[in-house]
């Protein structure tokens, strides 16, 4: 038998249907409503490959070196054009065409479900490619299809970096019945965030595909599991849904106007889920977060995963206070010292002084890094660490990045914790306050380095009495997350955020801790290129196909003069007003040219969701010459999605010759608009308290840009940190940016925020 059905399929069985359709064996096996699904198991591929001669023509087209594009492309293409010209065996034929008679006669979704799962798992086998609306006429063809997207050249790339062997890994399809929904949303079995004993109910009229791509807001229930009770109803006005077109595609509708309005579930629907949930709740043993629809009358399970987000409260508070005897002294007498809260959470360690030069090695898992500033290569220990304390930096240097994208709480700018703090002292530092204590406090959690120790308390941005639902809500504005390492992409992903708003590629090179030309000299041009490919590419890969925006370098001359090489680079009495962005670049066009080559690269290898960015541009010369630059280096910039970053007032009040010089995007970096516009220094801790993102005068510069941008159907998006602040969010929607780009520790508050603004312009438009 070449096919398997549901039924005879558990989670062992990996090897032979692959991920996807051993957990939806899973589902089904333990009793629940998934809809009918036979599997064309990973043998047949492979008896497909072998029986009808092909295999080793196949893996010797393979066999090339992947840093050759024109031959990984080519090896592509022969590869696919081997499988999909190769006639189907009449048996397989026969088999996947009688299981088809035998599930009904109505379309289908074909997917691709690779059998090396503990690898990610968009990388392996195309796992994007899901064909829905699949007929019988087409069924065949469409299967061979997802064979072949085993062999696109990001897929060859991707094995070939990884080191794995392209036979070792076979490819297995599900063909499924299509559910039509008449309604369908998400259920969460247990509250996402604190765990506790709620289920939440999202709830819309159509296919799911409205409530995952955010057209639509949902109706929000809240359920409690113990009474079974309905605690909380929340009925949105849904004016689109999605439905299947004539042609089988998704289109979108509006909703009729008596439905607009009216609560999606009843009771006994409420009740059905909730029971669902329960099952699916004991089956795993941990909270699920499943999508659920609802068609002819009977309730469906699409997909099930467990909830990552839960913090686990309960430890968290009761650690601190038993190893306190409950005794909690007043904070004000012992607050040791005080900076700037940069990465929420709380945390307890025991202290390692780390200076510049010292051994990293001594930092270990659950340690607190002391230290003046983060450097790029301190990053593998900050892994470890539980949290971080620096003497100096700001919520936007290197420090406070990093450590928020990891999720260790962090306190910078404390001017001497080095010299108060000794090694090995326990101390408890707070993340969201600022402030170090010495000893171990109540609500701090151990051995971290995890990142769940940074346990981002939702009500610290947010009113008390108006506490974000965890759920992530669906809004028109696009909220996407921010990236500085590529460690973080996967953390970055899980927000759930649109894309990477920006990805700032000067961590990886300074990681290298070399400059650029040292790394060239040490290692050669395809050296410093890949490099490049290789941090980007794990970000594109974690999001795909979301889009992922990639700034150019843009690193000041002192950072670059701490590194290897760093004393060929300019000693400047203000690097913030020198040399760097593309200032640099465009003075260093053969430095540029190797990133530009990497991004070629990386379109190349299918990253069509890779977007490129130049910072610091002060006028359309600075554009011109950078796109003419993008074009010699094979990249097409009417193709390709580009932009800028408006940081400079200059380029906010020229914004019009920017537009016409062919950019999709300008997005505010507000750090440095900030500073220049104000003439703040961003680093320098005795003007902090004038730096005011929310000034007058670059909100004004800001709200320009918009409007002109929006007349010259130009994109506009925010990427500095005042993204996180409710006021700017609110500012920014209110003019009608397209989207705002946070840090990973804010974007589930953005989107709640995004949408109560979008939620009241609604408003104001019909009242
Ligand atoms: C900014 O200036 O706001 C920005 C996002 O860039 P960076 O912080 O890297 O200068
Ligand atoms: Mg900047």
């Amino acid at each position: 038998m070449h096919t398997l059905w549901l039924a005879e399929i558990g989670a062992d069985d990996l090897d032979r249907v692959g991920g996807k359709a051993a957990s939806l064996g899973e589902l089904a096996g333990a009793g629940l409503p998934v809809p009918s699904a036979f599997v064309v198991s990973a043998g047949t591929y492979r008896a497909f490959i072998e029986d009808t001669g092909i295999e080793a023509a196949l893996f010797d087209a393979v066999d090339v070196d992947s840093d050759d594009s024109a031959a990984l492309a080519g090896a592509a293409e022969r590869a696919q054009e081997l499988i999909l010209e190769t006639e189907v065996p009449t048996a397989v034929r026969e088999d996947v065409l009688s299981a088809y008679d035998e599930m009904g006669d109505g379309p289908v979704a074909v997917r691709s479900s690779a059998t090396a799962e503990d690898l990610p798992d968009a990388s392996f086998a195309g796992q994007q490619d899901t064909y829905l609306n699949v007929e019988r006429a087409d069924l065949l063809d469409r299967v061979k299809e997802c064979w072949a997207s085993l062999f696109t050249q990001r897929a060859i790339y991707y094995r070939n970096e990884q080191g794995f062997a392209h036979d070792a890994v076979d490819i297995a399809v599900v063909v499924q019945e299509m559910v039509d929904a008449e309604k369908s949303g998400v259920l969460f079995t247990s509250h996402p965030s604190t765990g506790e004993p709620t289920a939440i109910v999202e709830a819309a009229w159509g296919l799911g595909e409205a409530v995952v791509s955010g057209t639509v807001s949902p109706d929000n229930y809240v359920l409690d599991r113990e009474s079974g009770e309905v605690t909380k109803v929340t009925v949105a006005e849904k004016r689109v849904m999605c439905v299947r077109g004539e042609d089988g595609q998704t289109v979108e509708r509006s909703v009729p106007d008596e439905k607009r309005d009216a609560q999606v579930l009843d009771e006994g629907e409420l009740a059905r889920l909730l029971e669902l949930g329960e099952r699916v709740e004991a089956h795993y043993g941990s909270p699920q977060d499943v999508e659920w629809a609802i068609y002819d009358g009977e309730l469906y399970l699409l997909q099930s995963r467990p909830i990552t987000t839960i913090d686990d409260p309960v430890e968290a508070a009761g650690s601190g206070a038993s190893a306190d005897g409950g005794a909690m002294a007043d904070q004000s007498e012992d607050v040791r010292l005080s900076g700037i809260g940069s990465s929420p959470g709380k945390a307890t360690g025991a202290v390692r002084v780390v200076h510049k030069l010292d051994n990293l090695d001594k930092v270990e898992q659950g340690d607190i890094i002391v230290t003046e500033m983060t450097t790029p290569d301190m990053v593998p220990a900050m892994k470890r660490a539980a949290g971080l304390v620096t003497d100096q930096g700001g919520m936007t240097s290197h420090a406070a990045i990093v450590s928020r994208e990891l999720g260790v709480p962090a306190v910078v700018g404390t001017d001497d914790a080095t010299d108060r703090l000794r090694d090995g002292q326990p101390v408890t530092i707070d993340g969201d306050m600022g402030t170090v204590q010495v000893g171990k406090r109540e609500g701090a959690t151990d051995e971290s380095g995890d990142g769940t120790a940074a346990a981002p308390s939702a009500d610290a941005r947010a009113p008390t009495d108006q506490q974000p639902s965890p759920v992530k809500p669906m809004t028109g504005t696009e909220v996407k997350v921010n990236v500085s390492i590529p460690e973080a992409a996967e953390r970055a992903a899980a927000t759930g955020a649109d894309g990477v708003g920006l990805l700032r590629i000067e961590h990886m090179i300074l990681s290298t801790d070399k400059t650029p030309a040292r790394y060239v000299e040490d290692h050669g041009e395809r050296a410093y290129v890949d490099e490049i490919v290789e941090g980007v590419r794990g970000v594109a890969e974690a999001f795909y196909p979301r889009p992922v925006r990639v700034r150019t370098l843009d690193a000041p001359s002192d950072e670059f003069r701490q590194l290897q090489g760093g004393e060929d680079e300019p000693a400047e009495h203000n690097p913030m007003l020198g040399y760097r962005g593309v200032r640099r670049s465009l003075d260093r066009p053969e430095e540029f040219e190797l990133e530009l080559r990497a991004f070629a690269r990386l379109y190349e290898l299918g990253y069509d969701n890779v977007e490129l960015m130049l910072p610091l541009v002060t006028d359309a010369e600075d554009v011109l010459r950078a796109k003419s630059l993008m074009q010699e280096a094979g990249i097409d910039p009417e193709k390709r999605d580009w932009g800028v970053m408006v940081e400079t007032p200059a380029s906010a009040l020229g914004i019009e010759k920017l537009c016409e010089a062919g950019i999709d995007f300008a997005s505010f970096g507000t750090n440095d608009l900030t500073q220049y516009t104000l003439a703040v220094d961003r680093n320098n801790g005795n003007v902090a308290d004038r730096f005011d993102e929310l000034h007058p005068a670059v909100l004004d510069l800001m709200g320009r840009v918009i409007a002109t941008c929006r007349e010259h159907g130009v994109a506009t998006s925010i990427c500095g940190q005042a993204a996180s602040k409710p006021e700017m969010v609110q500012f920014l929607v209110d003019e009608g940016v397209s989207s705002i780009s946070a840090n990973i520790d804010a974007v589930r508050d953005v989107q709640h925020e995004v949408k109560r603004v979008e939620q009241r312009l609604l408003l104001e438009s019909v009242r």
